[in-house]
């Protein structure tokens, strides 16, 4: 595979970053991934929209504009000839000497780019769905940065897998946040989608905003409020959404079976709606 790392397109084992990088030593860093369907993007200006926004939140500058990220994103796509799959991004505040306070003035970001070729449409989670376990949320208190501060959600997929099922759902305060990298959503018995708003508790996921005007769009009620996982439990139909997986049935939660253990067909009808309206757009 070709990586893209500051500015050079090179052999992947030859890439290098400095072990002084505070993405490395901080968890001082943010990240886009975007999805490629028919080796165009998905959903492309959002995620770069989104990646400007977690960059202004966390004072970070950027070292290129969003024309030069697309032809990025597409020289990779074509280098590694990515049909179906994503492209990870990652942006550092930089490398300097490891010190807790930074001057982001004297940093030159760090910017890295990789593809992963892998089916997105005929998946074992799209044809059979997914289980859930819940798990407390541990994270931090901004969880609407999209941050490389994966600890917590990697051992929650951990413990997931542990338990015998595929993904957790995180709970706060009584009511679920969302996927370890995924947003939730519940069908109520009369067909209305339900998720939470948004806050910072959790990511402003693209496919969640772009599902959200797709289902509006054909007619499926969409209801922004928090929800238990009890309530949840006794839906029709549990979904998420992300970039990699699009809309994810979800068959139980916490062993307790929805839509008699598989994917519900508003899910269904919806990930085929996501796919069709996305492909569309794609860039
Ligand atoms: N929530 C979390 C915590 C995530 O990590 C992700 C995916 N990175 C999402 C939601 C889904 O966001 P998107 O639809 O933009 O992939």
């Amino acid at each position: 595979r070709t990586v893209y790392v500051n500015g050079s397109y090179v052999p992947e084992n030859e890439a290098k970053i400095s072990v002084f990088d505070r993405g490395f030593l901080f968890g001082d860093g943010i990240y886009e991934v975007a999805s490629v369907l028919g080796g165009k993007l998905i959903d492309f200006p959002a995620h770069i929209a989104r990646l400007h926004r977690s960059a202004g939140e966390l004072g970070m500058r950027f070292s290129v504009n969003d024309d030069e990220l697309l032809a990025i994103h597409r020289e990779l796509v074509s280098r590694n000839q990515v049909e179906e799959g994503v492209v990870y991004l990652q942006m550092t505040r930089g490398a300097i000497d490891r010190d807790f306070l930074f001057d982001t003035e004297k940093l030159t970001p760090t910017l890295v780019l990789f593809t992963q070729s892998r089916p997105l449409i005929d998946t074992a989670v799209a044809k059979n769905g997914m289980k859930v376990v819940s798990i407390p949320d541990l994270r931090w208190g901004r969880c609407d940065i999209k941050t490389v501060q994966l600890l917590y959600p990697s051992l929650g997929k951990m413990e997931a897998k542990a338990r015998g099922a595929d993904d957790a759902w995180m709970v706060r305060d009584g009511v679920v946040t969302e996927g370890t990298s995924n947003n939730a959503f519940i069908v109520t018995k009369d067909g209305t989608i339900v998720t939470r708003p948004l806050s910072h508790s959790i990511l402003p996921g693209i496919t969640r905003a772009a599902l959200m005007v797709y289902s509006e769009a054909n007619g499926t009620k969409v209801e922004e409020r928090e929800f238990t996982i009890e309530e949840a439990k006794n839906a029709a139909e549990a979904f998420i959404t992300s970039a990699s997986v699009f809309v994810g049935p979800v068959i139980s939660i916490d062993g307790v079976e929805l839509s008699g253990g598989k994917p519900g067909p508003v899910t269904l009808g919806l990930r085929k709606t996501y796919i069709e309206e996305s492909l569309k757009r794609a860039l």
